[in-house]
């Protein structure tokens, strides 16, 4: 019988059924003992939420109320979060959705759930808006998250469940929502050290925005996964059995590697598959007691690099000093069989839940009877303060404020040391600068260098793990623009531009009292109209930069007849989309965009897209339509701050083979061979008639890289025509890469 044929009251029926199913399901997955009165906070948050819903369906036809039940599941069973959290994930929708308000939340559930839910429901409001508003939205965001982190938790429990529902949503929300999730809440997981949640939010990221990529890789990964299987069991039996001698208790999981982390390695360091592939990984959990954890993970290593070799560049001890995130382990590289490299992470039960589940699991392991509570918190407050710190700064204004917050979520820390011996936790990368600002903000505006481990360096110098470092300072110092490029903590910006913007500010004044003279001396008058004329004239950005540039003599006004610019008609600056003239690079009709046949677009030069790559279009200002690959490395931070300026694209179907090339990039790493150029050139122009707008190769050590832009009439097209290169090359890698022009 087909769904249409049942009727109605059979079909609530078995709906009804299926909530009460589901309800049960997420009651059996809280793993802590509920009193009775928890129990009844639960039973009545989920009677508010099945009434709120009632009427309402998501996307994919099925009843509401299966997202908040699913949403509460993943924050008991997945994260381990207590009642509280439980009661929030229900109804977390409830506000939003129905005609209950906070109040009653409060009269119901109490403060602390009001607020939390009251903190969701403005979360929601976040990402609908222009890109300030967003930035705005998600700075309110986190001061609520220096309240309670909780709201952070059910947050992401409730994005979860969104992505893995996604396929019911339309194309342009499933890039907007995908590319969201990878630009803020994946890192935002990571830094709470949700590192399950993290990395399944990823893949499902690039599952929507990377399709291509996402199904090759997936489908590699099934057809390798027997002889990878193999290899480990090989690799792993001397550990056991030695392990199983000193009489350790321990079990062995391979580690499965993320799609996402695989194609990130594929892009950052350009190589194919293959070699990414190639990198094992196992972890050897230890079950131990709380006062023995460290010796016996200690044992455990030795008993591996007894057998493997290890590399001992690439040890890491995060148990003597944990992460800040709570992350705990034992990390070692070894040479195993065939000559392959073997990453070996080790470390107790109680780390491997704790990196796997993050906090939540800490505080269990603290006392936590709610999965949280005040004191337990220490850990995250280290980050929060300095969250809060960025907060703090009146100046900063929201972008600015989102990419300082991106630049904490997403650097690898190094430990450093004061002249006392102090700890200090720095990004990677952080310069002395960083440090100084790190101690004090007059430590860091007055620096001129520092000794580093008794040698003198420049405040540019990067730092190393374990340095020690002493600032050296100066009266006379003070801060200029070059020095944000020498800094990474978002601490030490905020403070560098904070200075510059002030001392511009006065700049300006100075700058504005030059041109009014000016202004007096050919008695025009000086009003806000007639500035914003000189504005558009010299291009530059605002009334500030114009004064600041007078001040600066980058413009003089003793050299110029204000009242002839001023008379001059000037055209204002082009704005509008549709006015545009395409630019050469536009190609026609080849390109749905939106829903329209002719609009003009011209093809993103970032990324070269080609017929058959998955594309979106950008209404930029000034330029139209801008299309780029999904997989653009600048898409995600588009699709994710200008997502109301994203518009679907296509290609044409019904693509008449016509005379159009499009440039693509085609990458090839192999063994030096004094024919390679003209092997090449044969295979790409006479034998596939394509032709090759540049080639070059460069060779150290005995292998080469060479890079061919050519001009093709699809990706089927470039596809055949990296298969030839292969086939005639077999031992050579080659793949399509990014132009960089
Ligand atoms: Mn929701």
């Amino acid at each position: 019988m087909s769904e249409q044929e049942i009727p109605v009251a059979v079909r609530e029926e078995l709906e009804r059924k299926e909530i009460l199913k589901r309800y049960k399901s997420l009651l059996r997955s809280i793993r802590h003992d509920l009193t009775n009165e928890q129990k009844k906070t639960i039973r009545s948050a989920f009677d508010l939420a099945l009434d709120a819903h009632k009427d309402m369906r998501r996307k994919t036809g099925e009843p509401y109320i299966y997202h908040p039940i699913a949403v509460a599941k993943i924050a008991a069973q997945e994260i381990g979060l207590g009642t509280t959290s439980i009661v929030c994930g229900l109804i977390h929708d409830v506000v939003e959705d129905s005609n209950y308000t906070i109040e009653d939340i409060k009269r119901k559930f109490g403060e602390k759930t009001s607020k939390i839910v009251d903190g969701l429901t403005k979360i929601k409001e976040v990402f609908d808006h222009t890109d300030s508003m967003q930035a705005e939205n998600f700075r309110k965001m986190l001061l609520t998250l220096s309240d309670d982190v909780r709201v952070i938790l059910v947050k992401l429990c409730d994005r979860l469940h969104n992505m893995r529902t996604l396929d019911s949503m339309s194309r342009k929300n499933q890039l907007k929502i995908a590319s969201e999730t990878l630009f803020l809440y994946a890192p935002l997981a990571h830094r709470l050290g949700l590192y399950n949640v993290k990395s399944e939010l990823e893949d499902l990221s690039i599952k929507y925005t990377q399709r291509e990529a996402y199904k090759e890789i997936s489908l590699k990964l099934n057809a390798k996964k027997a002889a990878r299987d193999r290899y480990i069991r090989k690799f792993i039996e001397p550990i056991k059995k030695k392990l199983d001698e000193a009489n350790i208790k321990y079990t062995i999981k391979g580690r499965p590697k993320s799609i996402y982390s695989i194609l990130k390695k594929m892009n950052q360091q350009d190589i194919p598959f293959e070699q990414v592939f190639d990198l094992f990984a196992i972890r050897i959990i230890v079950d131990s007691l709380p006062e023995k954890e460290k010796s016996d993970c200690w044992t455990a290593y030795s008993i591996v690099t007894d057998i493997y070799k290890p590399n001992p560049s690439r040890t890491r001890d995060w148990i003597t000093t944990p992460k800040s995130n709570g992350y705990e382990s034992l990390h070692t590289t070894v040479m195993g069989n065939d000559g392959k490299w073997v990453e070996v992470q080790i470390r107790t039960e109680r780390m491997d839940e704790i990196a796997e589940k993050g906090y939540a699991a800490h505080w269990k392991y603290k006392d936590g009877k709610d999965g949280i509570n005040n004191e337990a918190q220490s850990g995250v407050d280290g980050w929060l303060a300095r969250i809060k710190d960025i907060l703090d700064n009146p100046s900063s204004n929201a972008l600015e404020f989102l990419d300082d917050f991106k630049l904490q979520l997403i650097h690898e820390e190094i430990f450093v040391f004061t002249p006392n011996g102090d700890l200090k936790k720095l990004p990677k990368g952080a310069s002395t600068l960083d440090f100084a600002f790190e101690i004090h903000t007059q430590v860091g505006s007055k620096c001129i260098g520092a000794k580093v481990n008794n040698r003198l360096v420049p405040l540019s110098h990067t730092l190393s793990n374990g340095d020690q470092v002493e600032i050296l300072t100066s009266e006379k110092q003070h801060p200029r623009d070059e020095w944000l490029q020498y800094v990474v903590t978002g601490k030490a910006i905020a403070r560098i531009r904070n200075y510059l913007r002030e001392s511009k500010r006065e700049l300006a004044e100075k700058g504005k009292e030059l041109l009014k003279k000016r202004f007096h001396k050919e008695k025009l008058e000086f009003l806000d109209d007639n500035i914003q004329k000189l504005v558009r004239y010299f291009k530059v950005q605002s009334s500030l930069d114009l004064f600041y540039s007078v001040a600066k003599e980058l413009i003089t006004p003793d050299k110029l007849e204000i009242s002839n610019i001023l008379n001059k008609k000037i055209a204002p600056t082009p704005s509008a989309v549709k006015t545009n003239t395409p630019n050469s690079s536009t190609k026609k009709n080849e390109i749905v965009v939106g829903d329209e046949y002719d609009l003009p677009y011209s093809l993103a030069k970032c990324c070269n897209p080609i017929p058959g790559d998955d594309i979106f279009g950008f209404i930029t200002i000034g330029e139209g339509v801008k299309i780029h690959r999904t997989s653009c490395p600048n898409a995600v931070s588009l699709m994710s701050n200008y997502g109301y300026r994203i518009i679907k694209s296509q290609w044409k179907d019904t693509m008449v083979k016509t005379e159009s090339r499009f440039l693509a990039g085609v990458k090839i790493i192999g063994i030096d061979d004094v024919g390679i150029v003209s092997s090449l050139s044969e295979i790409i122009s006479k034998n596939m008639g394509v032709n090759m707008k540049a080639i070059t190769i460069e060779s150290h050590e005995g292998t080469f890289e060479g890079m061919i832009s050519v001009f093709v009439e699809d990706t089927k097209h470039l596809d055949d025509l990296i298969a030839n290169i292969k086939q005639k090359h077999p031992m050579m890698d080659v793949f399509r890469m990014e132009l960089t022009s």
